[in-house]
């Protein structure tokens, strides 16, 4: 997105608000039902139990002074810079103080930092680990004496591959790092490791 269709977008706050309410699957916080008011984005009512709150509850810019549209001109920035932006700049180009300016960003790259990262979603998948040694790539046993552990999974159609290293090989780890790319909707080829076999649909 270019810097003028970026404004264009995100003029005004309800612009911004409503761009939010587009990506939030909107339900009651209190007893997730659907069925709310939402006529004043700031303020919905659950249908059901009548508990209001804000389509921002949740979120970083939940209880901020910050107007949304500069939050999201913020992020915008931070989309559009590879090495981040001094505080000092944001606090300039803002108008805010430096510490708030530290605040947004921080929140910012502690929600990225938390994002669980994207599945692979459809399809067919190989996941193998391996253990690559001074004497190159070799795959035997899983004890890691001068080895190190690398985990990979393999996305044919897409030609993808996530890889890893791991501490070591405890099912753990391995169906922890399989869980987080692979979705249990994927047909998984692997060479029989029973924690996989035990969570995902396999073939081997
Ligand atoms: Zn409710």
């Amino acid at each position: 997105m270019k810097l003028n269709e970026f404004n264009n977008a995100f003029q005004t706050e309800q612009q911004c608000l409503a761009y939010i309410a587009n990506l939030k699957e909107n339900k009651c916080i209190r007893c997730f039902n659907f069925n709310l008011n939402t006529s004043d984005l700031k303020r919905m009512r659950c249908l059901k139990c009548n508990q209001t709150f804000s389509i921002l509850t949740g979120t970083i810019f939940s209880r901020s002074q910050t107007s949304l549209t500069s939050w999201f001109y913020l992020i915008f920035r931070w989309i559009n810079t590879k090495h981040g932006i001094p505080s000092t700049d944001i606090a300039k180009e803002l108008g805010v103080t430096l510490k708030t300016a530290w605040r947004m960003t921080h929140k910012i790259r502690t929600r990225i930092a938390k994002q669980k990262p994207q599945f692979i979603v459809e399809g067919t998948v190989q996941i193998d680990e391996m253990y690559l040694s001074h004497m190159g790539f070799k795959k035997q046993g899983r004890s890691l004496v001068n080895k190190t552990l690398i985990v990979g999974i393999y996305q044919k159609t897409t030609n993808n591959l996530i890889v890893k290293v791991l501490k070591n090989a405890k099912s753990k780890n391995l169906l922890q790092f399989a869980k987080n790319h692979i979705s249990s909707k994927c047909l998984v080829y692997n060479d029989g490791f029973s924690p996989f076999m035990y969570y995902f649909n396999f073939i081997i």
